[in-house]
């Protein structure tokens, strides 16, 4: 590796998909992650169509499509009735859905892709707290040897998730907020008569429970489906009255809720992309979605030398779509009894109003904004 080498710290999917863009504009960059194996946890679990159709400028959308499953829209619920339903045809796009497909199988395809493409992925090598990080001097640090190397790169991208060492190292700020209360998700296998091909919403009176299927892509027929159930509240599966789970959960995780947005998207030759730029609740499947656009743009950007747009050309969308979802997420937690009233009684109401429901779907499919067009 030479000095003329960049750096992603980070092989999660915003990682991989950064390595996957620049390579197609012949930009081959080293790629490290201080894990020895890639995460096998179901965690986003849908892929929206603007991830689709970024997808598709490098051939990897065919491959989604094969294993994922269409998710035609959202159904909301509360008790035993249906208080609104919203369809994601009436979207005017290519792929007028969400695919549902674990996280750990769409990073599955972008490592095979990059594997195709002659890039290996460092594994075990971290970058530990680096004071010249903003100059592209990071510390690194071989997790069974301890090997210490100082690489240098032109520009360095931290795609190193929601606890950042890169962020920390450049010391900029990431404000926002943090909910106090856990949520908690199980994945687990239902009979249900729920309808698998869409994500259902129930208010219930301590908050809303969230119910989507996890799509791996190597079910085998006639396997119950296994459904992320997930509550902002404890034990959610207490709340289930159309459902009974089979057996115990795949995984079960608690976790806490932020809204936060780096100060700067860079800061010297360090560039932030996906959860080490920004948190939110997943309210609108947007994490991960979020996170490869801007790892899309990023590339794009490198590609004309001309990454000191980045700042200016992604943070005012990240942090409208950060708003807009803690906007969502506020109201649709209903924590408290007026919250609840509002969101119970006032909710399906507005959904009628088409403004109202064009919002949600173009937030949730992440069109919500255009992507930028370049000259070729
Ligand atoms: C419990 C849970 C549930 C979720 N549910 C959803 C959901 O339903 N929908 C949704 O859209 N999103 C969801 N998310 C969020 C989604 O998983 C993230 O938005 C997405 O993983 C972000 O990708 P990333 O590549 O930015 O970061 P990550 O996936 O966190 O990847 C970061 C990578 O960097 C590596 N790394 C970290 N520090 C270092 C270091 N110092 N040196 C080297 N390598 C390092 C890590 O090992 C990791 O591989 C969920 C997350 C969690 C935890």
């Amino acid at each position: 590796m030479t000095q003329s080498t960049p750096l992603i710290i980070g092989a999660g999917p915003v990682g991989l998909a950064a390595a996957a863009f620049l390579s197609r504009h012949d930009i081959v960059p080293r790629i490290v992650d201080k894990r020895p194996e890639p995460s096998l946890l179901s965690k986003a679990l849908a892929v929206n169509p603007r991830t689709l159709e970024i997808l598709e400028t490098i051939g990897l959308t065919d491959k989604l499509l094969a294993l994922g499953k269409v998710v035609h829209g959202a159904t909301i619920h509360r008790g035993d009735r249906i208080v609104a339903e919203v369809d994601f045809k009436q979207l005017e796009h290519r792929f007028p859905f969400l695919l549902a497909l674990s996280q750990a199988t769409t990073e599955r395809i972008l490592r095979e892709d990059l594997a195709e493409r002659g890039i290996e992925i460092e594994r075990q090598i971290e970058l530990v707290d680096s004071p010249q990080l903003t100059e592209g001097k990071a510390e690194l640090v071989h997790a069974e040897t301890y090997e210490r190397q100082l690489a240098t790169a032109p520009w360095i991208l931290a795609a190193d998730g929601a606890h950042s060492i890169c962020r920390k190292s450049v010391h900029v700020p990431f404000p926002g907020d943090t909910y106090d209360r856990a949520w908690v998700l199980d994945d687990i296998a239902l009979a249900t008569d729920l309808d698998p091909a869409r994500a259902h919403i129930k208010f219930v009176e301590d908050g809303f429970l969230f119910l989507l299927p996890i799509v791996t892509g190597d079910e085998a027929p006639g396997e119950p489906t296994v459904w992320r159930v997930l509550g902002n509240f404890p034990e959610p599966l207490n709340y289930l009255n159309e459902a009974n789970p089979i057996g115990t959960s795949r995984w079960n995780s608690s976790f806490h809720i932020s809204h936060r947005l780096v100060e700067k998207m860079n800061v010297g030759q360090v560039y932030f992309a996906g959860d080490a730029a920004h948190l939110h609740s997943p309210v609108g499947a947007r994490g991960m979605n979020l996170g490869i656009e801007d790892a899309w743009v990023f590339a794009e950007l490198a590609r004309r030398d001309q990454l000191g747009s980045y700042h200016k050309m992604r943070w005012p969308v990240d942090n409208a779509i950060i708003q807009r979802i803690r906007t969502f997420t506020g109201f649709a937690k209903g924590e408290t009894f007026l919250k609840r009233m509002m969101r119970n009684h006032v909710a399906p109401h507005l959904l009628r109003l088409n403004s109202v429901r064009q919002t949600m779907l173009h937030t949730v499919s992440g069109l919500d904004h255009p992507l930028p067009t370049w000259d070729k």
